[in-house]
């Protein structure tokens, strides 16, 4: 049985893809340089999977923009507003809009930070099936002279369950129009040689199936494994355990299942059901989404234990879901600390890995290459246990030991003293943290980090910024005023450079959405902090003005979740000792004299588990590791927090918990419905609902923020709400900025003369 990848990343090593695409957008070039780009992107990797001695490989895999928006494309599902288009010029505006028609929606893949371009469905629309550019693909890969190829499409569950109706009906009920298109499409797939197999990926599974969406599988994968006799039919789940459909799809004929045995070790459990059904196993042993070297040993002892259930000839070795979600390759890290870099594995290196696993499950002789990355690996497996740069004894003895896992106060009391002590007004005015960050910020960042500037002449330029924010402010009216946070180039990478077991590669680009890609720090070790990370510059800006300086940091849920985490400890475990070095932040700010302190929690809502009964555990951490880093705080420090979402109905009591004074949030977008939930369980905290939208480069009137401001005082008392934008404002220039903020202010002391 062939070894297998799920799927491979497509930016190219270089991000060849991104520059291309972007050259093409800024009219710079024409878009046969992109296809040439894509083109040599394919053969590479295809080349890549091939030479490491990968049997099956996909295509199809590789998208311009995104594959979701692939198979609508395929499927014909083109949103009315952009019908009079088509080929590329139809293909971006679906993904970025243009002059006359707003992009299509973008939203989260699961639990990764790879964002999808949501399909827009409606009953009324007649679906026709584009196949070229998967026909096109698979020709190229065989005249690239690929032998075994699996085409990778969106399967349609999972493509109807994250696609919009935009009648707000059910997607499902559009299987009956839709499916006929890929069986068509299946059709035309099985004309294109003697044996083919087609991966339909299908993630949705691993989340909890209503018995509606169960009940849709097996007359589902009947119909697409019946279409040709020369097809087979892989379905592939990732991300989690599958339990649930793997039950269905058994009884489907289709040839094979692909389960995540990393991140869904349920899978585990049915293994019998997988092996008594004779279909074939795509065993997902190589962690796809994260950048450790697999422990081979383990990998194999493993495969020999489902060996004992599933035949040895029915099970393939592989990735647990697409390298999509890891960096290229270590091939171009040159400041990697060499010890560390025996521990990282990004895609193509774990090319190898499958390569070498299969291999000694099979009883196969490595070649010497092998044998070597073999021993390398064994070695470094050994010394991750023991690693000094990894095991902080003051480290693990702090967390064990009795930490302080609340305030003093309850909120009730607090609230009181604050008040007195800070006396803002009612609807107090300020902002997210972060000022837009110039073309200048960015330069002296960028000096000062390459050596051209001196560490004075980078502080003074940061100064310079400080003091510009602060003089905005005080001009402006606002309340509580931010230093504009000009030294970070990234709210978690700053911490993370700051922090004792963080690493950062120079070249560990993985795509975010479209052209964009970001290049998560590595989290290899015990988390310190050597010294305080902030207070610097915050009691500089405090020192500027009168008014409330607030202190900026970000919280232990989004620093991990915007990182790749360690996988030899809890995630829960690496999530407390970056609390307790947030925690000792807080308490210098504090000690310095900083009244209002922010811990962000961007990506809270991020972190969640897929499956709902892994929930609690997750929540019962977050919350605590939040608590933690405030619990220093007197009862008349403020702790604010912020988090950029703004559907809470499900999470409410959680945030709650969280126990922060002052919680600001993103409802600009939503009016004041989103807003409800808070009124609806009596949420004692106070609130700041972003009054507008800072995603957008539109001025808003002062007029129009009075009227969002009437419509939050509907569902909140004003003695609850905080008045602010619903963001940071880095990405915003500040020619959008000062007139938004001013007009903000002035809409507040409209309200504030009525009420
Ligand atoms: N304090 C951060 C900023 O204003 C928060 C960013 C965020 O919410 N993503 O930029
Ligand atoms: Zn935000």
């Amino acid at each position: 049985m062939p070894s297998f990848v799920t799927g491979f990343p497509r930016i190219g090593e270089k991000r060849e893809l991104k520059f291309a695409l972007e050259s093409y957008w800024s009219g710079k070039s024409d878009f046969s340089e992109v296809e040439k780009t894509a083109k040599m992107l394919r053969a590479r990797h295809w080349g890549y999977q091939k030479d490491a001695g990968i049997d099956l490989i996909s295509v199809n895999d590789f998208s311009l923009y995104d594959n979701m928006l692939d198979m609508a494309v395929t499927l014909g599902a083109i949103p009315a507003r952009f019908k009079n288009l088509e080929g590329e010029e139809l293909y971006f505006s679906m993904a970025r809009g243009n002059k006359n028609a707003v992009a299509m929606e973008m939203t989260k893949w699961f639990n990764t930070n790879y964002h999808y371009i949501v399909p827009e469905l409606s009953p009324y629309d007649e679906y026709k099936l584009n196949a070229s550019k998967i026909i096109n693909e698979y020709k190229e890969a065989k005249e690239f002279g690929l032998e075994k190829i699996k085409v990778n499409l969106i399967g349609p569950i999972t493509f109807l369950a994250l696609s919009k109706r935009i009648d707000r009906g059910d997607t499902f009920e559009l299987l009956g129009k839709i499916l006929p298109i890929y069986e068509e499409l299946l059709s035309e797939i099985s004309k294109l040689d003697q044996n083919i197999i087609v991966q339909f990926d299908e993630p949705f599974f691993v989340k909890d199936l209503e018995p509606k969406h169960l009940s849709l599988i097996k007359p589902t994968y009947d119909k697409l494994a019946s279409v040709a006799d020369n097809l087979k039919i892989i379905v592939a789940t990732y991300f989690e355990h599958a339990s649930e459909a793997v039950k269905v799809l058994v009884n489907t004929p289709i040839s094979g299942i692909a389960l995540d045995l990393v991140h869904g070790k349920e899978n585990l459990q049915i293994i019998d059901i997988v092996a008594n059904s004779g279909k074939k196993l795509f065993a997902g042993v190589v962690d796809g989404r994260n950048v450790w070297i697999n422990d081979i040993q383990k990998s194999v002892e493993l495969l020999e234990q489902i060996a004992s259930k599933v035949a040895k000839e029915n099970i393939c070795v592989g990735t647990s879901c697409s390298l999509l979600h890891t960096p290229f390759t270590l091939a171009y890290e040159e400041k990697l600390n060499n010890e560390i870099r025996t521990w990282l594995s990004f895609a193509k290196e774990k090319l190898e890995e499958i390569a070498i696993i299969e291999k000694l499950f099979r009883g196969k002789e490595l070649n010497e290459a092998q044998k070597a990355i073999l021993q390398s690996n064994i070695d470094a497996n050994q010394t991750r246990k023991s690693a000094e740069i990894i095991h902080d004894k003051a480290v693990q003895a702090r967390v064990a030991g009795d930490i302080k896992l609340e305030r003093d106060d309850k909120f009730e009391d607090r609230i009181k003293i604050q008040h007195q002590v800070l006396n803002y007004p009612t609807l107090p005015t300020t902002t997210i943290g972060s000022f837009p960050q110039t073309a200048e910020v960015r330069k002296a960042r960028r000096d000062f980090k390459n050596g051209i500037i001196s560490k004075e002449e980078y502080e003074a330029a940061m100064k310079a910024y400080i003091d510009e924010c602060v003089a905005f402010q005080e001009e402006a009216g606002l309340d509580v005023l931010v230093h504009g946070e000009p030294e970070r180039n990234d709210m978690v990478e700053y911490f993370g450079e700051q922090l004792k077991g963080f690493a950062f590669t120079q070249n560990g680009w993985v795509q975010s959405y479209g052209s964009r890609c970001v290049k998560p720090p590595i989290i290899y070790g015990d988390v310190s902090r050597p010294k305080a990370m902030t207070v610097d510059w915050i009691t500089y800006a405090q020192s500027k003005t009168k008014k409330i300086m607030k202190g900026m940091l970000t919280g232990p849920v989004t620093i991990l979740n915007w990182s790749f985490v360690r996988d030899d400890i809890e995630r829960s475990e690496v999530s407390k000792q970056i609390a307790l070095a947030i925690a000792d932040e807080v308490a210098d700010l504090q000690e310095a004299g900083i009244k209002i302190i922010q811990v962000d929690e961007a990506a809270f809502k991020e972190g969640y588990p897929l499956r709902s009964s892994k929930i609690p555990a997750y929540e019962e951490w977050a919350v605590r590791d939040f608590k933690i880093c405030v619990a220093p705080a007197h009862a008349q420090t403020q702790i604010h927090t912020h988090m950029c979402y703004s559907e809470f109905n499900d999470i409410i009591r959680t945030i709650e918990a969280m126990d922060a004074d002052v919680i600001s949030i993103e409802t600009a977008r939503s009016g004041n419905e989103l807003l409800k939930i808070f009124a609806k369980v009596g949420y004692k905290q106070e609130v700041g609902p972003g009054v507008y939208d800072i995603h957008s480069p539109r001025i808003p009137s002062v007029k129009e923020i009075v009227e969002q401001i009437h419509k939050l005082l509907e569902v909140l008392p004003k003695e609850q709400l905080w008045i602010n934008p619903d963001c940071g404002l880095k990405t915003r220039k500040w020619e959008e900025v000062k007139p938004s903020l001013k007009n903000m202010v002035e809409a507040v002391k409209i309200v504030r003369a009525e009420v």
